[in-house]
């Protein structure tokens, strides 16, 4: 399609006066009802062990909710904790407590200088943000077919000790659809660092939320980090906001027996204990990891379509077009839209203007700066699929039209 015509076109879909948003990563209502049962009243409020979930208590979770995410996790129930509704909060408050408190046994990293974090690009903005917030240099590394350029983070947490840590998105992320490779989590794990409270803030978010029916699994980073004699190196975060209720669910976090007893004693400064009727009611409603899988896979039967119906506009619209890209994801929440250097922000404004509401431009970046101008995030799970076949189309058409200005 040449210039005059992608501006006849895109002039025409401004016209419809859509208001479609593509921003955020939600669950799309029907999804949410899959998991309704959760919201029954329950016939009785005690654990297995008789604890009157009702009361305070239980700052680590109930031991059937932390028996759940340890089948869930591939780790011992000891090692985990189950602990409010959103894992970015128990990444927030385990970031804050290296800060106030230090690693184990470790001086606080607030009183060792500046500090920065490895961060991934493409990467998740709201841990971007966490690191701005609490004042953290972040340094990016690129994001290669099989996870971040090894080679690179070597480099850098070898010569570096200010390098405090790392945020890994390991299977599906958060945009690029990127799985790191067994390879990748293996040298993560046993990498020399320069730093002796050195932390990968390994953040499992999509271990389940497969799109194709090859069901990845990856190795498991608390065993690799173990075997290389880095036990507390890693702490894996979880949650089933994407499973049942994306404000309701349950988060949870695993890591070696030393990492949790750490985080028990600073969490019990913060709660008597989190919301143990919430975790009953989910061990219930997921009952185990066979359970899980096959309600994630109704998630799959809503959230495919909707994923092949962007890819089909994509191609249909931007095949063959130079410089210009798109990941065709196995799993997780997003496809990562790449247009020619410089013309990012520009298609997404036009995109706007044309009544698609898109993450902006450079916000999978440290500092919502993409050096490139070229990532634009694709959320497709929310809208209904008429609206995301016509948002695809509306976003390709901006994209045409920014190129050809
Ligand atoms: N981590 C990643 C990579 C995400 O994409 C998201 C949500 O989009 C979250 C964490 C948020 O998780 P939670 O709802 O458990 O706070």
């Amino acid at each position: 399609m040449n210039h005059a015509e992608a501006l006849a076109h895109y002039q025409s879909f401004k016209q419809q006066g859509l208001k479609l948003d593509m921003s955020r990563g939600k669950p799309a209502p029907e999804q949410l009802d899959l998991s309704n049962h959760l919201l029954a009243a329950m016939p009785d409020f005690k654990a297995a062990d008789a604890t009157d979930t009702r009361n305070y208590g239980g700052a680590v979770g109930l031991p059937e909710a932390r028996a759940l995410f340890a089948s869930l996790l591939d780790v011992p129930a000891a090692q985990v904790v189950v602990d409010g509704n959103s894992s970015l909060a128990l990444m927030h408050d385990t970031v804050v407590f290296h800060l106030l408190y230090g690693a184990t046994g470790g001086t606080p990293w607030s009183k060792q200088g500046e500090i920065s974090f490895l961060c991934p690009v493409p990467g998740y903005d709201r841990h971007f943000a966490i690191c701005e917030a609490l004042g953290i240099k972040m340094i990016n590394v690129p994001m290669l077919d099989g996870g971040p350029d090894m080679a690179l983070v070597e480099k850098l947490v070898s010569e570096d000790a200010s390098i405090k840590g790392m945020w890994c998105v390991p299977k599906y992320s958060n945009p690029g659809g990127v799985v790191y490779s067994d390879e990748v989590v293996r040298r993560l794990a046993g990498m020399k660092t320069a730093a002796g409270d050195f932390r990968l803030i390994w953040d499992d978010a999509y271990r389940f939320h497969h799109l194709s029916d090859e069901n990845i699994a990856i190795a498991s980073v608390i065993d690799e980090c173990a075997k290389a004699g880095n036990p507390d190196r890693a702490i894996v975060f979880a949650s089933t906001s994407k499973v049942t209720l994306a404000g309701a669910g349950l988060a949870a976090l695993a890591s070696s027996p030393a990492n949790i007893a750490w985080w028990s004693k600073h969490v019990s400064v913060r709660t008597i204990g989190s919301d143990k009727i919430n975790q009953l009611r989910h061990v219930r409603f997921l009952k185990d990891r066979a359970t899980l899988e096959a309600l994630m896979e109704q998630h799959r039967q809503i959230l495919k379509p909707k994923f092949d119906a962007v890819l089909a506009q994509f191609d249909a619209l931007l095949g063959g077009v130079a410089e210009v890209s798109w990941t065709h994801p196995k799993g997780g929440y997003f496809i990562d839209l790449l247009t020619p250097p410089g013309k990012a922000r520009r298609t997404v404004e036009l995109a706007r203007e044309a009544g698609i509401t898109l993450t902006p431009a450079g916000a999978a970046f440290p500092y919502g700066k993409d050096p490139a101008d070229r990532h634009i995030r694709i959320a497709p799970s929310f809208p209904s699929l008429g609206d995301i076949t016509a948002a695809a189309r509306g976003i390709a058409l901006a994209l045409l039209v920014a190129i050809g200005e």
